[in-house]
């Protein structure tokens, strides 16, 4: 396809605001799909979960024909991003992959927080934004206060904004119109070596890996072999196409396009995101700029609630990822909770959707421990052992507190948008967990907060917090500033004097007491009573700083008591050993395995 006739473009929203919906209807209106197979609803987004959740996890492109009012056919080619921060490089990777986006704003809703960390990225990567403000159908839409909306807080000209439904079908021939004449089409050298950027990729049972890429000079051809740039391999590619958004095989791709790839390769793992695919015998001379090799952010154990689904674990883990190559595990064992894995992920929002894969789809009933930033440690030096730098990913493992000479840890900046009333309490949670007020601006009755946060604050139920303290108006978005020193130290959990290892966790010194306190009084309410009195302490170092003691239980009571006579006792090991009420002992004290569920679960 000659460039002039190709547009190359995404569609940037806050969640819910419509994108998956507005997909389909460019797709059945330029005939990919017809309205019978439309009904199964959202065609991108095609995993159960995904649909469930309303995210999409993995980008995928679709290819449309639309013969547009100046008679020309044009080729669209539609890049669907992942909508959450988490996954904040691959959509930066697809929104370099196209020139222009539509930028859809729910007309009831108005511009929230994702909606602006898209679009700035989208401004950064030169887009032509064309507005889209969707929904015009509810009775609470707004649209003209959202133009302004458009216009004061991201400073685009909205006046031309397209007003439509993407459910009841209506504008929808506008925002093709505006697709062809607003957004410009790719440049691109067809005579330059071949430069294609790895844009995405996933594992399909029937082909392998497939690989979504955007050629920027040369043509990509079935049969030719081409070298991966950052990773250093060379692979022979054995099919070429595109999505529309069934798959149709091509015998090529040229300058300016979207389109997949396949070349025998069998996990994601060796493809990266970013890297630059050029030919094998006539390379480019330098590969694409800002090639980044994701790491994961965020660590907790994942174990089995009944140690005999350890090995389905671990299969399970490997298949999901055949598909993620983001998240990573290694076995881990705890006193407390078995045998398990820890695993790396992007971020929270990451972890929770590989635990609620493996619940879901592989049956596995999961205790994660507390979430955990990585932290890197400067050690002096000991007998044993040269000064050295260590990265942190589990606190069980800190090392011994006399050889730390100083500890960093991750930082973000977090943009909260916020309607006013909500607003001091925000500010004060910010304020608690150590945030830095970088900026406060009032747009229509809304705040916009930027602060800098301890990466560690927020992976400790902040966001849930945020949403509750805002009836759920608030939206957050953030992305990683680097690390910075902190006084951190490790705060045990034990009771009845034994540590309890799956609950230590680190924290900072000023914080310590709060969060210890509120371990303990949780545990005292999730431990049953015993015939002796248990106490539950919070300590750092040998220093206690918090402590709640579960007074003893009367004699008469003994009958239903969970650490009573012997055959009762028995009776229920075995009745646990079939699934539920599973218990661990600390300190003689018996402790539901629910109980660390819980307590893990509140932070
Ligand atoms: P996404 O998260 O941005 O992909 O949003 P979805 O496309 O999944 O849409 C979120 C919800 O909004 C779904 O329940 C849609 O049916 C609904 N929705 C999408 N577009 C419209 C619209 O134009 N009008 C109305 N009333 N609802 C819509
Ligand atoms: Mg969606």
């Amino acid at each position: 396809t000659p460039l002039k006739l190709i547009r190359n473009f995404s569609i940037i929203a806050h969640i819910d605001h419509g994108k998956s919906t507005l997909a389909d209807r460019l797709i059945l209106a330029t005939g990919g799909l017809s309205e019978r197979e439309m009904t199964h609803g959202q065609v991108l987004d095609n995993m159960e979960i995904e649909q469930e959740r309303g995210i999409t996890i993995k980008a995928q492109t679709v290819r449309l024909n639309y013969t547009a009012s100046d008679g020309e056919t044009y080729e669209l080619n539609l890049m669907d991003t992942p909508g959450h921060v988490d996954f904040a490089y691959e959509v930066s990777r697809s929104l370099a992959a196209c020139e222009g986006a539509l930028l859809v704003v729910d007309a009831a809703q108005g511009v929230e927080a994702q909606t602006l960390a898209n679009v700035y990225q989208s401004i950064e990567h030169d887009h032509e934004i064309v507005p889209v403000i969707n929904k015009i159908d509810l009775p609470a839409a707004e649209p003209d206060k959202v133009k302004a909306e458009i216009e004061e807080v991201i400073g685009l000209d909205a006046s031309d904004a397209v007003l439509a439904s993407a459910k009841a079908g209506i504008g929808i021939g506008e925002v093709l119109e505006a697709i062809v004449q607003r957004i410009p089409p790719p440049k691109g050298d067809a005579d330059a070596p071949l430069k294609a950027m790895l844009v995405d990729s996933w594992y399909d049972p029937y082909l392998g890996v497939v690989i979504l890429v955007r050629v920027i000079d040369g043509t990509l051809r079935k049969g030719a072999q081409v070298k991966f740039m950052a990773a250093g391999t060379t692979h022979l590619i054995d099919r070429v196409g595109c999505f529309r958004p069934k798959i149709e095989q091509l015998n090529e791709l040229g300058p300016g396009e979207i389109g997949f790839i396949t070349a025998q390769i069998k996990e994601v793992a060796q493809t990266r995101v970013g890297d630059t695919i050029t030919d094998a015998r006539r390379p480019a001379a330098e590969a694409l700029p800002g090639f980044k090799e994701v790491q994961p952010v965020v660590f907790c154990g994942l174990f089995p609630t009944d140690a005999a689904d350890f090995e389905k674990l671990r299969e399970s883990l490997g298949k999901l990822r055949l598909n993620d190559a983001s998240f990573s595990f290694e076995t881990e064992s705890s006193a407390a909770l078995g045998f398990g894995f820890r695993c790396g992920f992007l971020g929270l929002l990451h972890l929770e959707i590989i635990q609620e894969r493996l619940m879901r789809e592989y049956d596995l009933d999961l205790i994660t421990t507390a979430p955990s930033v990585v932290y890197t440690m400067h050690l002096s030096h000991s007998k044993n052992e040269d000064a050295q730098t260590i990265e942190l990913h589990n606190p069980a493992d800190m090392p011994d507190p006399n050889r730390i000479e100083s500890i960093e840890e991750p930082w973000i900046e977090a943009t909260i948008y916020v309607p006013d009333e909500y607003l001091g309490p925000i500010l004060k949670l910010c304020q608690d967990r150590r945030g830095i007020q970088k900026n406060l601006t009032y747009v229509g009755g809304r705040a916009q907060i930027t602060y800098e946060l301890p990466l560690n604050e927020v992976v400790f139920d902040f966001y849930d917090r945020l949403k509750s303290m805002s009836k759920g108006y608030a939206s957050f978005d953030y992305h990683q500033i680097g690390t910075r020193e902190g006084d951190l130290v490790k705060m045990s959990i034990l009771v009845n004097e034994e540590p309890v290892d799956a609950l230590s966790m680190i924290v900072h010194r000023g914080t310590a007491e709060a969060r210890g306190r509120g371990m303990v009084e949780r545990l005292k309410e999730l431990i049953p009573r015993h015939l002796f009195k248990i106490p539950i302490q919070a300590a750092i170092g040998g220093k206690v700083i918090a402590r709640e003691t579960i007074s003893a239980m009367r004699k008469d009571v003994t009958a239903k008591c969970y650490g009573g006579d012997a055959t009762r006792k028995r009776k229920l090991l075995e009745k646990q050993k079939k699934g539920k009420a599973k218990m661990r002992e600390y300190g003689s004290v018996s402790i539901p395995q629910e109980a660390f569920i819980a307590a893990l679960r509140m932070g």
